[in-house]
């Protein structure tokens, strides 16, 4: 488990790179972005944020990658991924 930015818990995503073959199954199907190739090694990104939908470790064919831990806010509004309310009209009474 990591806290980013002290306000939101996720995960630490462990690779086995004596497994894993590079087919880069997990960074395409991952929805947040987390993964980029350093140095020929798919990597979780530290500025990323890992939402623990697991989908990395289902379409991991080789096991090599394991998802550790869980998404949680622990306090306050995080940066990204919540409801931008003023995206929508129909919730103006809600607008601060
Ligand atoms: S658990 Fe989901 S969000 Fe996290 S790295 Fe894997 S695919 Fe991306
Ligand atoms: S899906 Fe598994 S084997 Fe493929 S690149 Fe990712 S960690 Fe490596």
């Amino acid at each position: 488990m990591m806290l980013f930015n002290g306000k939101i818990e996720i995960p630490d995503i462990k690779i086995d790179y004596e497994k894993c073959n590079l087919c880069i199954n997990c960074m395409r199907t991952c929805p947040m972005r987390v993964f980029q190739i350093i140095d020929k090694k798919i990597t979780q990104m530290p500025g990323e944020i890992c939402i623990a939908c697991r989908n990395c470790e289902v379409v991991c064919e080789t096991g090599a990658l394991k998802v550790h831990g869980s998404y949680r806010v622990r306090k306050g509004l995080p940066e990204i991924g919540y409801f931008h309310l003023e995206e929508f009209p129909e919730y103006k009474e809600f607008w601060k």
